[in-house]
């Protein structure tokens, strides 16, 4: 029998990504992959840290406990350079837990309204922490748990373009592809993205702990 996976996270956007990227051929990992609501979690970590390192540590520590299951957890965000940054961090609540997701692209956009092209570059950034006992003794491991980091460089379009993917994806420009990733396909999202890399970046210890 396929040995679980928790991915901890409410983000139903992540929650596609990640099975997405664990169920490719290319893989070559074969997970029984599990979300909160299949373990019936409704927890809410408070994500307390003030890097993205420290709040994948701290979610993927706390539902690793309640689960007693091999976890996944993230945390992820945009960085624009003209805002100093922001939203970082914060980039789930942004102008507050009124807006959706179209909201927070309205107000990024809106507070970006005088910043030129060349101006508005930004990365999307994400910090994968993976915990379970199985995991000690392997490189890199430390506790029962390892961290990965990825990167995507990109810069903030004037108006939001494409269906597809989740949250910033719609105004988050690529100007190798001149397209955002809102045009991009769920594969070819995976192939460049900041979870992708930093999905990569465990591939070895997924493996190594899958055949284990
Ligand atoms: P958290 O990691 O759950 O705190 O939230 C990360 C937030 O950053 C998401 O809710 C999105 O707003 C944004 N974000 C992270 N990764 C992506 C992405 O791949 N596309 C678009 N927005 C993203």
């Amino acid at each position: 029998m396929a040995k679980k996976l928790l991915i901890a996270t409410h983000n139903s956007g992540k929650v596609r990504e990640f099975s997405r990227m664990l169920s490719a051929p290319d893989f070559d990992v074969a997970f029984e992959v599990v979300g909160l609501g299949d373990l019936g979690i409704d927890l809410d970590v408070e994500e307390t840290g003030t890097t993205f390192e420290e709040n994948a540590v701290l979610k993927a520590r706390a539902y690793a406990k309640v689960s007693g299951v091999l976890t996944l957890a993230d945390d992820s965000g945009l960085s624009v350079d003209a805002l100093d940054g922001a939203p970082g961090i914060h980039s789930a609540r942004y102008g507050g837990g009124g807006l959706d997701d179209g909201g927070r692209v309205r107000l990024l956009l809106a507070n970006m309204e005088s910043v030129p092209g060349w101006d508005r570059t930004a990365r999307f950034i994400a910090v994968l922490a993976l915990v379970g006992a199985e995991l000690n003794g392997l490189p890199g491991v430390q506790g029962g748990l390892i961290t990965s980091e990825g990167t995507l460089e990109g810069a903030i379009a004037h108006e939001p373009i494409g269906a597809n993917g989740f949250g910033y994806d719609p105004v988050f420009w690529l100007a190798s592809r001149a397209k955002t990733t809102a045009q991009l396909s769920g594969p070819e999202k995976d192939a460049v993205s900041h979870r992708g890399v930093a999905l990569r970046g465990l591939r070895n210890i997924l493996r190594a702990i899958n055949v284990s």
